[in-house]
């Protein structure tokens, strides 16, 4: 058997246990801690433009914060991008709110900016504006900022980015997770650098990093009695976790352009077979790459590709499913166009770790030739 070729995993640095190393040595075997600080001053230095982090969790548990924060109560409507992990959506419901899910655009995958301003004024027609918009940059692809900003803005809707993929990303210059009125990260251990599991919320404002920080240690007002006004949440990360984070945040930029080759790599290796299509990167977009997608000419393309590679102990995936489409989301509203469906249909993620060697980038390749006879 050939050896496994992962769709994405781990890649450390090495200096990763020194800092663990470190928390022992201290004790900070806590969520809270030197490593927790490093952390988040390195996320906020990578970051630019004066934007506070408060590393979590995970990245769900950022988001669900980031509704609290954003005042979204039961009944409330929340707007999300269809074509997304179920992460995105699943908070809405820890809220009791409503998710009207919206799908994609071609240029990016990600948004639709006339589906958003369509369904945003569904409902204040209803008497009823959305809370707060989700909008993702999918597989690292910036979405278009510019548009539905605007449209955010024109309609006074705050927007949670889920920058869960994106890390590394920027647009125009200016890193992804630093758009939104909150800005969402995720370290799980598929994602461009990792502690694991983990995430981070992201903010302009000193008191919503407070505020984050605050309902994630269980909401315990000032002072020392045990005294709580309101309803708090176990969602910091830990200090020993963080460790991980300062060592993966030290390698960040390689890690960005070991996916970028990956892309790049495929896509010049596979570019002459006419039934495949690679994302291009619009002007001024500068992905991370995440995950290196392509799309076939048809679903049994994409089943036997897959199906193919599995075969070859390679390890690929179709593009996210939409939530649209899932058991558990299919009764909310949505607005539709195709794209996302089509996307769903056609697409595959291809192994994109940044520990792939070029051997592993060639066995896949290889595979995939073979299917189209070139
Ligand atoms: C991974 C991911 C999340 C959730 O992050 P976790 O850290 O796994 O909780 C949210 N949104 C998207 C788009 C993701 O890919």
């Amino acid at each position: 058997m050939k050896s496994k070729i992962w769709l994405s995993s781990p890649h450390m640095s090495g200096t990763e246990l020194n800092y663990i190393h470190q928390a022992f040595d201290s004790n900070w075997i806590a969520p809270l801690g030197p490593n927790v600080d490093l952390f988040e001053e390195k996320i906020q230095n990578f970051l630019g433009n004066n934007h506070y982090a408060s590393v979590l969790s995970s990245g769900t548990a950022a988001i669900h914060l980031a509704l609290i924060i954003l005042g979204v109560k039961k009944g409330d409507e929340v707007i999300c991008q269809s074509k997304t992990f179920s992460a995105s959506a699943n908070p809405i419901i820890y809220q009791g709110a409503i998710p009207i899910f919206i799908d994609s655009e071609e240029d990016t995958w990600n948004l639709c900016p006339e589906l958003l301003e369509k369904a945003i004024k569904d409902s204040i027609a209803k008497g009823k504006k959305p809370k707060a918009i989700i909008a993702v940059h999918l597989y690292g692809m910036p979405y278009k900022v510019k548009e539905i900003s605007a449209i955010a803005e024109n309609y006074q809707i705050p927007i949670i980015e889920d920058s869960a993929e994106a890390l590394g990303s920027s647009y125009h210059n200016q890193k992804c997770g630093t758009f939104g009125d909150i800005g969402i990260l995720s370290f799980n251990g598929n994602k461009i650098i990792t502690t694991s599991g983990g995430g981070a919320l992201i903010t302009k404002e000193k008191s919503v990093k407070e505020k984050a920080v605050f309902l994630a240690t269980q909401a315990r007002d000032k002072g020392i009695a045990y005294l709580h006004s309101s309803i708090g949440y176990n969602y910091r990360m830990s200090n020993v976790l963080a460790g991980i984070g300062v060592g993966q945040m030290d390698v960040l930029k390689e890690r960005v352009h070991s996916r970028r080759h990956n892309f790049q790599f495929y896509k010049s290796h596979l570019s002459d077979i006419d039934d495949l299509f690679f994302l291009p990167e619009p002007e001024n977009n500068f992905s991370n790459r995440w995950l290196s997608c392509i799309l076939t000419k048809s679903k049994q393309q994409k089943e036997d590709i897959i199906e193919l590679l599995s075969i070859e102990n390679i390890e690929s995936r179709p593009l996210w499913k939409p939530m649209h489409q899932q058991p558990v989301f299919k009764d909310y509203p949505c607005y539709l166009n195709g794209v996302s469906d089509n996307l769903f249909e056609r697409g595959i993620c291809l192994p994109s770790g940044s520990n792939l060697s070029e051997n592993d980038l060639l066995r896949v390749i290889s595979a995939i030739k073979q299917y189209y006879h070139v």
